[in-house]
């Protein structure tokens, strides 16, 4: 059976093709259209895994841009789909800790990577990739770049999570003569700290994994292992947890 899942996010559009065993995988920005994002990457993934469209039994379609495609057999939650990806990912998996473009969750699960509870943050940027986005920009950096920057320094205390006003403390410490690596020590602290509140209100946990891009950054886990006191694990595949959860689901529905 070959199915596909496609995670169609605020910053980046994911495509998974899993055959029951492995798995291909691409990856691309969505910019304006999430449609023509999904498109795109959709034949791509066909290109490199040598099939054509007709070839693949059942597609799941899952992110925010989930409803904007036409050809998905079935649109998913990211919830569901993040915590199936993260248990295939990191077997034993009990809690997910997911920070992507626009939004971060915490998602309780079971051995089988059904969801048992969980936590969002939707409302607002703070604590988010594009958060990141937005103050690495205002520092001249590019996100990938932050880990590295903050590595080994004394993070400064931030008084401000909301985007717009965090960017001008930002611009006012860097006009003070205070140290990049230092501020970005210091959001990567403040997220971190919002996410950990979020983790306590789960009860008892024995395995954490981190997904979504910001998962890429090591200083955000870092930090988020250091708040919650027990390992944080960040699978190679992070980014793509989502859409993995989505081909595995689709798998679910074949067999039905
Ligand atoms: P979405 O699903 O909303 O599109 P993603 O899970 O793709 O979001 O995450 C996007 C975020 O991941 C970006 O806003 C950025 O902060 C972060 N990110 C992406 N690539 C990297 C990288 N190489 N290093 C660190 N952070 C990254």
């Amino acid at each position: 059976m070959l199915t596909a899942g496609i995670d169609i996010g605020s910053m980046s559009t994911k495509a998974v093709i899993f055959n029951g065993q492995s798995y291909y995988k691409a990856i691309t920005p969505t910019g304006w259209s999430p449609r023509q994002a999904a498109e795109l990457v959709f034949n791509d993934l066909l290109k490199q895994a040598g099939h054509s469209p007709d070839q693949i039994d059942f597609i799941v379609a899952t992110g925010y841009g989930r409803i904007s495609i036409d050809f998905a057999d079935r649109v998913v939650t990211e919830i569901t789909c993040h915590a199936r990806g993260a248990a295939y990912l990191v077997p034993g998996t009990d809690l997910v800790i997911d920070i992507g473009g626009q939004d971060s969750k915490v998602i309780r699960i079971n051995e089988q990577g059904q969801v048992l509870d969980f936590a969002m943050n939707d409302k607002c940027a703070a604590g988010t990739g594009r958060f990141l986005q937005v103050i690495a920009a205002a520092l001249g950096v590019d996100v990938s770049e932050l880990a590295a920057l903050s590595a080994g320094k004394t993070p400064l205390t931030l008084n401000s999570m909301c985007t717009v006003f965090a960017e001008s403390e930002v611009i006012s410490l860097i006009s003070q003569g205070k140290e990049k690596g230092e501020i970005i020590a210091g959001l990567h602290q403040s997220i971190a700290r919002r996410i950990t509140s979020m983790v306590q209100r789960m009860g008892a946990l024995n395995r954490i994994t981190f997904t979504g891009g910001v998962a890429r950054n090591e200083g955000v886990r870092k930090s988020l292992e250091q708040q919650i006191g027990i390992p944080v694990l960040v699978p190679e595949d992070c980014q793509m947890a989502g859409a993995i959860g989505a081909a595995l689901i689709a798998q679910d529905f074949c067999r039905k």
